[in-house]
């Protein structure tokens, strides 16, 4: 039987409850224990299809073709495990399948309800994750203790301590404890309420972490085991960094999932950290390095890094196997369009996936800059296919070449639909042209890449492609071209495939060490 830890959230929103939830999961299991995540989302999209990038940052998609919320890609990450379409749950999904069982007749007549229903299928949902090979199951609720959408999820953890019984369950309240520059007090107030408000509805936190931008001092703690009925062992802070790895150590150095593996009657054993703490302090070191190289990320969510929170990561950590700090330009592919020269002075180019039309044009423009110019650039989804319609327009002489996706009028789609016509997720194999650059990245002739779109690289015009100096050096099992590459130039490698999800902080994937080793 697997036991759950749960991480609510109280005062504010955007305290990184994601990101501790991620450390609690990765200490456990760096202590040599099984673990599982999952993150109930109140809201009521079903999953991240039609999400905008501008809500929750980046559309992550798993092994299995699960569109989560980005904070499963840090899970991901952090636990450098694959996670599954079960490890996003959102009131969407929740309320679908309890309407679904509805209309089955599967309650008999009741009325149904949130508290049995609602929280009854919450409840099943968690039990899917209670597995013989699992020793621990984080489970994150979205939202802020009081709000009124993640109600439901409170009331049905609260009867999940019950079920699941003694020692077999633990709270942990992540807070804020905000401090008044003048006199330079923390003030306990907040998380004194919040911890109220959980109380009220049923639950008493074991754990209560503190976020605040100063260390807690000895009498604040004193005063949140006071009145929060939490043993000053179980105040944790987490002061705030621009680390994030630096996060799961202090957190460790805490002894956070130590205090909850007591709790859960388990042993506490040493975990291994040495991998991460070296990834710790080669970001630290490269922060304040001058070893630097500028990358411009071409897309259209530039208001807002988040939408491409894996792709820089993967970036970052490719880094930092070479010791060396990358700083990303978010550059918005409109301003490319009108004016290609804003790309001058980087030192690669990164054209990034997206959906719609918005953009086409300056990601166009942008892949005619690298290709013209020899700057190393990596094109991605929608990056790659205009990358495509470049080189047919301006190489091959196919005027007005286009993706099928903007244009069904276009005398050469050399971007088209997949087929049969769908939404192309999850982990599919693609095979490796031999000889190709993108063979001797990988050094496999099979790779498995995670896919997310409804369009694919056309395969009539490979062999104009080819006489003009394009390579298709990836192909899914029946032929249809994946990846591309101009071996002309320094690095120019085009992917329908995202393989920035399955990169990870330990384990970059071989297509970004490459970029950024053919840079430095
Ligand atoms: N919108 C494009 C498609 O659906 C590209 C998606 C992507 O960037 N992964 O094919």
């Amino acid at each position: 039987m697997s036991k759950f830890i749960f991480i609510t959230g109280g005062v504010v929103s955007g305290l990184g409850k994601g990101i501790t939830a991620a450390s609690m999961a990765m200490l456990i299991k760096a202590q040599g224990y099984t673990v599982d995540m999952v993150k109930f989302d109140p809201y009521f999209n079903v999953d991240s299809l039609y999400l905008s990038p501008y809500q929750h940052g980046e559309v992550f998609v798993t092994e299995d073709g699960g569109e989560g919320d980005l904070v499963i890609g840090h899970y991901e990450r952090f636990l450098d495990q694959n996670l599954s379409e079960n490890s996003n749950i959102t009131s969407g999904k929740i309320y679908s399948a309890v309407i679904q069982r509805e209309r089955e007749g599967a309650y008999g007549g009741e009325s149904v309800q949130v508290v049995p229903h609602i929280t009854g299928e919450i409840i099943r949902t968690l039990k899917r994750l209670d597995k013989p090979e699992t020793d621990v199951v984080v489970c994150e609720i979205g939202g802020v203790v009081g709000d009124i959408e993640n109600h439901p999820y409170l009331e049905a953890i609260r009867q999940c301590k019950v079920a699941l019984g003694k020692g077999n369950s633990v709270y942990v309240h992540v807070t804020y404890v905000p401090v008044i520059e003048m006199s330079g007090e923390h003030k306990t107030k907040p998380t004194q309420n919040s911890v109220k408000e959980l109380q009220n509805i049923g639950i008493l936190p074991d754990i209560i972490v503190c976020r605040s931008d100063y260390a807690l001092d000895e009498a604040a703690i004193k005063k949140l085991s006071l009145f929060c009925n939490v043993d000053c062992k179980s105040i944790i802070e987490s002061v705030t960094t621009d680390n994030l790895y630096r996060i799961p150590l202090r957190l460790h150095a805490q002894n956070f999932e130590g205090v909850a593996l007591t709790k859960l009657k388990m042993e506490v054993r040493e975990p291994k950290l040495d991998a991460w703490r070296e990834m710790c302090e080669r970001a630290e070191s490269a922060a304040n390095s001058d070893k630097r190289i500028n990358i411009a990320l071409v897309g259209k969510y530039v208001e807002k890094a988040t939408a491409y929170q894996s792709l820089m990561d993967a970036l970052k950590t490719a880094g930092l196997l070479k010791n060396i700090a990358i700083d990303i330009a978010l550059v918005s592919a409109e301003s490319v369009a009108e004016n290609p020269s804003v790309l001058d002075g980087y030192a690669g180019i990164v054209i990034a996936p997206g959906f719609g039309v918005r953009g086409f044009d300056g990601k166009i423009a942008a892949a005619k800059y690298a290709r013209e110019k020899d700057v190393p650039c990596l094109l991605i989804g929608l990056g790659a296919q205009a990358g495509l319609v470049e080189f047919a327009r301006d190489v091959c002489g196919m005027a007005d070449a286009d993706s099928q996706e903007f244009n069904t009028d276009t005398p050469y789609s050399v971007v088209r639909s997949v087929e049969p016509p769908m939404l192309k997720k999850g982990a599919f194999p693609t095979m490796i042209t031999p000889g190709t650059y993108l063979s001797k990245i990988y050094g496999e002739q099979t790779v498995s890449e995670r896919h997310r779109h409804r369009y694919d690289f056309s395969d009539t015009y490979e062999q104009l492609f080819l006489k003009n100096g394009l390579v298709f050096s990836a192909h899914s099992p029946t032929g249809v071209p994946e990846a591309y590459e101009i071996p002309t130039n320094k690095f120019f490698i085009g992917t329908i495939f995202s393989p920035e999800y399955h990169s990870r902080l330990l384990n970059t994937n071989p297509i970004f060490s490459e970029f950024i080793k053919v840079i430095c």
